[in-house]
């Protein structure tokens, strides 16, 4: 079936700097051009029939493709060794273009726990409203998503890991198992990124990306990716992508890809200056708990160390203290640290659970207030580790590592 099987899979050398890029077809300039365009002309009534016909793949209009889209479409596709992807004006977008087409009034899906927050409202408001039903289930076993299976069942989301606390699910136990029901699998890789990991090669049958976290990687793009076999890519560009119009600006794609440059060297920096702040926070006396899917500590360091060839910036602690002024002072006395939600760019972030605490009309959540989650950008381990050394002296907690 996949094209792909036949061919060499480019390294990433290839699919950043060269692939899709076609030089010669515009005057050899590095850079591709950015075909700031709605429309295109067409040179007869049998190169317009033909082209509506192929409208996914040609230059028709701008809401359909683009050739400044098509390059990051097709670098997007190999990372993710798919065969065909689509590009987002933001990854929720993308998340709700990829389940669409697959579910219809009185069918089920599965969905893991405390997905990302616009993932749940997705499915817990719109398609509930439409008669889609869904079980949110604790991924962390791979029975609990068998046993939650019912005759209807059509779809199954994962996000592994998630973007708080972090917990995997088995992508091979889980995407064998589905192949074999019938059930169609999607998964949120943002947290990984697709050089950290491949669900595609463990059976998942589509990848979505919020690219506005590592693949862009500069905090000032808004998009998302929806990665998978070009069947079930063509289903999703016919029904909700050209009728949601949900495509990128082509300005916006040129930056994406100028932003892919860079993803190697950005991905690794954040994965080893973070893994190095982790290992000296797990051993600070102000530290109750930290959570990293590398780190040792993490409750299924085996199956990240298996599924995923790193973790990137994110990682999350829960501070020894007693009470909410507590955290507030230590957030607070962070400089280094920006106060954001997001992640992904060149600089350290803080979000504090805390900030989800006590909104007029809301419930409190169930993560525990004291929970903080970090971001480490591009910044170094001293520059960052001087910051949240003074955080815990602004708290009177003891300094020292153990
Ligand atoms: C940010 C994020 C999204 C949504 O992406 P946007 O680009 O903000 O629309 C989806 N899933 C995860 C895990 C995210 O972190």
């Amino acid at each position: 079936m996949s094209h792909s099987q036949n061919k060499p899979t480019p390294s990433w050398n290839e699919i950043l700097n060269h692939l899709g890029e076609d030089r010669a077809s515009y005057d050899f300039s590095i850079s591709p051009p950015i075909s700031q365009t709605s429309n295109f002309m067409f040179t007869s009534i049998e190169d317009l029939r033909h082209k509506l016909i192929h409208e996914q793949h040609e230059h028709v209009y701008t809401r359909g493709n683009n050739p400044t889209v098509e390059i990051l479409r097709k670098k997007i596709a190999a990372l993710e060794k798919a065969e065909d992807a689509l590009i987002t004006s933001s990854g929720a977008a993308a998340v709700a273009i990829a389940m669409i087409p697959f579910l219809a009034q009185g069918d089920h899906m599965i969905c893991v726990q405390k997905p990302y927050t616009w993932t749940f409202q997705l499915i817990d408001g719109l398609l509930r409203k439409w008669g889609i039903e869904c079980d949110f289930v604790d991924g962390t076993y791979p029975e609990n998503i068998k046993k939650a299976k019912k005759a209807n069942t059509k779809l199954l989301f994962l996000e592994s890991p998630n973007s708080l606390t972090f917990e995997l699910q088995d992508l091979e136990t889980i995407g064998q198992w589905a192949k074999s029901e019938g059930i169609l699998t999607i998964i949120d890789n943002s947290y990984a990124s697709p050089l950290f990991q491949n669900p595609i090669e463990y059976g998942i049958d589509l990848v979505v990306h919020s690219g506005t976290k590592y693949l862009n990687g500069h905090s000032d793009v808004v998009c998302g990716m929806v990665c998978g076999s070009a069947d079930n890519i063509s289903k999703i560009f016919r029904s909700p992508f050209m009728t949601l119009g949900c495509n990128l600006s082509p300005h916006d794609a040129w930056l994406i890809i100028r932003g892919l440059r860079t993803l190697p060297l950005r991905m690794q920096r954040s994965h080893d200056t973070a893994i190095q702040i982790v290992d000296t926070l797990s051993r600070h006396p102000g530290v109750r708990r930290i959570i990293y899917p590398h780190h040792v500590s993490h409750l299924q360091y085996g199956l990240a160390l298996k599924q995923m060839k790193g973790c990137g910036g994110l990682f999350t602690l829960e501070l020894e203290v007693n009470t909410k002024d507590e955290v507030r002072d230590f957030v607070h006395a962070l400089q280094r640290f920006l106060i954001a939600v997001s992640w992904g760019g060149h600089e350290s972030l803080v979000f504090p659970v805390l900030g989800l605490y006590d909104r007029p009309g809301l419930p409190d959540p169930v993560l525990p207030w004291n929970m903080i989650r970090f971001y480490v950008g591009l910044e170094s381990y001293d520059y960052l580790m001087e910051d949240l050394h003074k955080a815990f002296r602004a708290i009177g907690l003891q300094d020292e590592v153990r």
